[in-house]
This record gives structure tokens, C-alpha cells and sequence, in this order.
């Protein structure tokens, strides 16, 4: 019996991204470089894979950590983890490089997370971010938001509220987690099952819960803001003042505390409206205490900021914005003698900085003309025999009805480029 041959799916939670996506993409990373490099954030590319300690560091009790890392062993025995966040290995590389603080750095690149996948979620996805090293100034906090506020807008994303919270210091959170573990220990039956056993190791993760029986519980809960100490309330406080200022608008939501463990002071997200609750967050980050020094390096504190690239698209989608850029070439050049000419002006006219294209296989000219219309190039250029035997090309627009050119082969280039729009 023969056997059929096995056809290969991408596994569960990945796709391919294809042309259209991926341009997309890329303006959005350029975007990001641009704001980036003009408030001076330099890129930092950490490794795909790590030492499985150094993401261990976000908290044994995360869900990330316990439920969502992709670990293996190598080779050489170590375990390793595939990076499920960026900002430990941030870290790891500034107790490892030692760089001169502040250290404003930014990084881009796929994340992997094992999630039960659905829209806005995904094992593979990609996250933008930033992360500042080496200032508690409260003016940073500022600046990191704006950053990421600025990106935002240049994306033409309008249905997005900034929320903001302070998780206060250690100490301010021991004070408030007694009172918030004895509130949800009266109410235990009321969570969702899957959250009942975080009250009394995680109290805090169950402000997180997406579950809508915990949710309900957690709206009458009593407030961190409330147990902030002088310090942490001033800091909070002028990071306001700030927004304010840059004329940022936020909502302050007390119950904000983020997934991770490290989170400390200001903690804040995107939420973008047009997108299903569970699956909003189109950015989150906050500041942190304690990551640097417990992966080996000195008492340094921190700010930054993940952007979920595959979430903010889709708020693209759904708020009809930021589309996919032309791809277009500039021009298609068809030749119905033996391909020789097709061959050297494409190359010819790419040299010279115009996007061509062109059939292969000798095609005929019905055939390539077809293609040169469906590629949505703006000119044809055209080479039959007797343009080949005069050394001349034919140009013809191909959006509109106007008469065929015909130019000297030496003189293509100039003509094609003054035939074309200015570049945006
Ligand atoms: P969520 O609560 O939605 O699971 P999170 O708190 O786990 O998010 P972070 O670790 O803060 O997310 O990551 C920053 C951003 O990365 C998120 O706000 C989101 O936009 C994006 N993100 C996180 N996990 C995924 C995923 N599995 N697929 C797509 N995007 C994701
Ligand atoms: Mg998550």
C-alpha cells in the first residue's frame, strides 16, 4: 500500500506571515526605531533562547513561569527556555555587560509562550519594547509611556486608554496583601475555581484574573492606592503631574497589577477598545525592583514596556488604520525578444533605486502584459524586435490611457524616473 506523504501544518498558536503582513510589520518596527532613536534608545538583541534561570526570575508563581515556557534540554545537559519576555534578559545583559546608567535600551522580536491560543494570542508572537536601567526619576516613567503613547498615535490608533496604577514598594504591598488576602478569603467560593488557590500564595495575581466570577469579586476590593507610603504616593503623583503635562490623557485603575512578579511603583497599559476584553492589552509594562540584583547584578531599579505587535494590529484592523504599505513595483518590463533585455534593465533599473519586475519563461506578450497590469506597477517597459534592433524602449503607463513612448535604451533611466511619482 503506498503511504501518503505527511503535509506539514504550522504548529498550534503560529502562522506564516506573509508578504502584505510582514511590510506591515516592518513599518511598524521602522516607526518604533524612529521614536526610539529620537528620544535615545538604543536596540539591544538578546539571544532566542536562554539559560532557563534567567526567565525564572520573573517569578516562580507567574503564569508565565509555571505554565506557558517552552524549556528543553540541549545537547551539553543545560536547560535552556525559549525567551517567553524580554525584560530578564534586559537584565541579564546589564549585569553581564555592565553599561553606564541610565541604559535606554529597546528590542524587538518573536516571544514564545504555550497559551491556549485564540485571536490576540498566540505560542509565537511578537513584542516591541523598551527598558530603561539605572534611574528611579519619576520623569522616566514619563518619558517611557510617552514612547510608547507617541507609537500609538502615529499608528493612527484613536480607541486606546492609557491606565495607571502604583503597585507601591515591598513594604507598602506587604500592608495591603494582609488586608486584600483576609477581603478574598471571605469570598473564596465566590473566584473562580482557578484562582482559589492563589489567595493564599499570589493574592496579587488574583487582581489579574480574566475570569468574570473573580472579576466581580475583585471590583469591591480594597485598593493599593490606599496603602501607598509618602514616598511611593509622591513619586506616583509627579509621574501624573507628567502625563498631564505632555498632554497624555489616563485613567488611573487602582487594581492594575500585571502578570509578572517583579513589577514595583508605577504599572500601567494600552488598552485598546476595539478589541475583546480578554485580549486588549495591546502594550503593559511598569517599573521593577530587585530583577537586576537577583539575576547577580547591583540593587538597580527599572522601568520598560512590552508592545504586543500582533494585538496592536489587529486594533489597527478593527479601527481601519495603518494598512498594509504598497508594494507595488515601479515598473514592468516586458520583453517578447529572448528575455536578454528583461534580464539586464530590471537589474539596471534596481541599481538605480526603481522596484522592477518582470515574467520569465518567454512568455507571450499578451501574457506579460497581463502580468505587468496585475502587478499594479505604474509604467511598462516594453522591448519587441524592432525596439531591439533600434536600441530604443517603449514606455507606456499602465493606469491610464496615454499614448506609448519610445525612448533610447541610454535614456530608460531618467525618463522612467521622471515618468514616476516623487517618493513619499
Ligand atoms: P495577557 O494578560 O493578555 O496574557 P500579559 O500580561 O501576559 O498579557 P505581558 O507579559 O505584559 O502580557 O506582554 C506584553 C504584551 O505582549 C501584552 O500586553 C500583549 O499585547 C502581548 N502578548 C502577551 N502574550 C501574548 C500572546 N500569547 N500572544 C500575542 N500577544 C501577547
Ligand atoms: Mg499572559
Amino acid at each position: 500500500m503506498s503511504k501518503k506523504a505527511n503535509s506539514f501544518q504550522t504548529p498550534i498558536g503560529t502562522r506564516d506571515i506573509q508578504a502584505d503582513a510582514a511590510a506591515r510589520r516592518r513599518a511598524l518596527s521602522g516607526i518604533f526605531a524612529e521614536e526610539a532613536d529620537l528620544a535615545g534608545y538604543g536596540e539591544l538583541e538578546t539571544p532566542i533562547f536562554e539559560d532557563i534561570g534567567v526567565f525564572q526570575r520573573i517569578g516562580e508563581g507567574t503564569d508565565v513561569v509555571r505554565k506557558e515556557m517552552y524549556e528543553f534540554t540541549d545537547k551539553g545537559d543545560r536547560r535552556m527556555a525559549l525567551r517567553p519576555e524580554g525584560t530578564a534578559a534586559v537584565c541579564r545583559s546589564f549585569v553581564q555587560q555592565r553599561p553606564t546608567t541610565p541604559w535606554k535600551v529597546w528590542y524587538q522580536g518573536p516571544f514564545f509562550r504555550y497559551e491556549a491560543p485564540q485571536a490576540g494570542r498566540y505560542r509565537q508572537f511578537e513584542q516591541i519594547g523598551t527598558e530603561v536601567l539605572g534611574s528611579a526619576d519619576a520623569d522616566v516613567d514619563v518619558e517611557v509611556i510617552a514612547l510608547a503613547s507617541r507609537v500609538i498615535s502615529r499608528v493612527g490608533l484613536s480607541r486606546v486608554l492609557l491606565v495607571i496604577n502604583s503597585i507601591g514598594e515591598p513594604e507598602d504591598r506587604r500592608n495591603y496583601v494582609e488586608v486584600l488576602s483576609e477581603y478574598l478569603g471571605g469570598r473564596i467560593g465566590d473566584l473562580d475555581p482557578a484562582d482559589r488557590d492563589k489567595v493564599a500564595t499570589h493574592p496579587l495575581r488574583v487582581l489579574d484574573s480574566k475570569k468574570a466570577a473573580t472579576r466581580s469579586v475583585v471590583d469591591g476590593a480594597p485598593v493599593i492606592t490606599d496603602f501607598l507610603s509618602a514616598e511611593s504616593r509622591a513619586h506616583f503623583d509627579r509621574v501624573q503631574e507628567g502625563l498631564g503635562a505632555l498632554g497624555i490623557p489616563f485613567a488611573i485603575e487602582p487594581r492594575l497589577v500585571r502578570g509578572l512578579d517583579y513589577y514595583s511603583g508605577t504599572t500601567f497599559e494600552f488598552q485598546a477598545s476595539a478589541l475583546e476584553a480578554a485580549q486588549n492589552t495591546i502594550c503593559g509594562g511598569g517599573r521593577y525592583n530587585g530583577l537586576v540584583e537577583q539575576l547577580g547584578g547591583p540593587p538597580t531599579p527599572g522601568i520598560g514596556f512590552a508592545m504586543g505587535v500582533d494585538r496592536l494590529l489587529l486594533a489597527c484592523d478593527a479601527e481601519g488604520t495603518f494598512p498594509a504599505p504598497n508594494r507595488n513595483v515601479d515598473v514592468w518590463v516586458v520583453d517578447v525578444t529572448d528575455g536578454a533585455s528583461a534580464r539586464d534593465l530590471t537589474h539596471l533599473l534596481r541599481a538605480s533605486g526603481i522596484s522592477a519586475d518582470r515574467s520569465f519563461d518567454s512568455r507571450s506578450m499578451r501574457s506579460q502584459m497581463k502580468a505587468a497590469d496585475r502587478s499594479g506597477a505604474a509604467l511598462a517597459v516594453i522591448i519587441g524586435d524592432q525596439e531591439l534592433a533600434d536600441d530604443m524602449v517603449a514606455i507606456r503607463r499602465l493606469r491610464e490611457i496615454s499614448d506609448q513612448i519610445l525612448v533610447p535604451r541610454s535614456e530608460m533611466v531618467d525618463r522612467v524616473r521622471s515618468m514616476l511619482p516623487e517618493p513619499t
